[in-house]
């Protein structure tokens, strides 16, 4: 998706970006439109998007709906987008992403986002916290992380993030994205993933906290025994029991793994 100097977009237009809520502006017309066309959006999909910015993403998924809402913390880009869009078309919700209640915007929700590097992480368990109201998510994060969710057991990447996001959505790694592709350049690779919520079925962990407290365990010391890991949970017999070795590790185990975990002992 590189591109020359010259097809760059030039959108910051008297605006410094701020560091510190991860601004680096999309300005490369060939990885928006990649974006776009793996979004596919449609006039009457209910649509959020995180960070819009100075609408580098915002400006063509108007172009395609009869409405769009975005949630941005910083005020002099909230104003920009009130001076340049009717409300009628364009809901800002000025604010946090991390404190916003995607369920109040009701059911089939629709998230997207050139997302601020340093909240991604929060940020992807906060909407997994709301995954029975979303129909699918298009995030660009840092590639590292895209490594991290979508990982398998037994590579380096695999951890509680992978299996907390594999746990609830099917990933997709869809495209990758250069530095030259922001202004200013981060100074990291970037991805572009898509996240589809798992149907209810599929969640076979009867009770998720103790799902998600057992993985953190897990994971807490990742070169540690399960035995030391998982010794206030499960005592050796009843991990030999599960086929779950003591002497393992956490990035041994499958996702069918810490879900059968999770649903032994009190919870049988
Ligand atoms: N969408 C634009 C683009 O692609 O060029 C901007 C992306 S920039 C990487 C991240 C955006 O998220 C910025 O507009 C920033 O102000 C906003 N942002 C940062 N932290 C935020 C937070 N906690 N809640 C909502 N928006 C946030």
């Amino acid at each position: 998706m590189k591109k020359h100097a010259a097809a760059m977009l030039a959108p910051l237009a008297g605006h410094t970006p701020r560091k510190r809520f991860g601004q680096n502006f999309l300005v490369d017309p060939g990885v928006i439109a990649a974006i776009l066309a793996a979004i596919d959006p449609r006039p009457q999909d209910v649509l959020v998007e995180i960070g819009p910015g100075l609408g580098a993403l915002t400006e063509p998924l108007l172009a395609r709906l009869a409405h769009l809402h975005v949630i941005e913390i910083d005020r002099d880009l909230i104003e920009r987008l009130k001076k340049r869009h009717a409300p009628e078309r364009l809901s800002i919700h000025a604010g946090d992403a991390l404190a916003f209640d995607f369920a109040s915007l009701g059911a089939n929700l629709r998230v997207v986002g050139n997302l601020p590097y340093n909240i991604s992480t929060p940020l992807l368990f906060h909407l997994a916290a709301h995954a029975e109201h979303l129909r699918d998510m298009h995030f660009m994060l840092q590639k590292e992380v895209v490594e991290r969710m979508v990982a398998a057991p037994g590579e380096s990447a695999y951890g509680r993030l992978s299996v907390m996001l594999q746990y609830r959505f099917a990933l997709e790694w869809l495209i990758d994205v250069p530095p030259e592709s922001f202004d200013p350049p981060p100074k990291v690779q970037s991805a572009v993933v898509r996240l589809v919520p798992k149907p209810k079925a599929a969640l076979t962990a009867r009770d998720p906290e103790r799902f998600a407290q057992i993985v953190t365990a897990a994971f807490s010391q990742r070169r540690k025994m399960l035995r030391n890991t998982l010794k206030d949970l499960f005592g050796e017999a009843e991990l030999e029991s599960l086929g779950i070795p003591p002497t393992a590790r956490a990035e041994a185990l499958s996702l069918t793994d810490f879900v059968r975990l999770a649903n032994v002992g009190r919870y049988i």
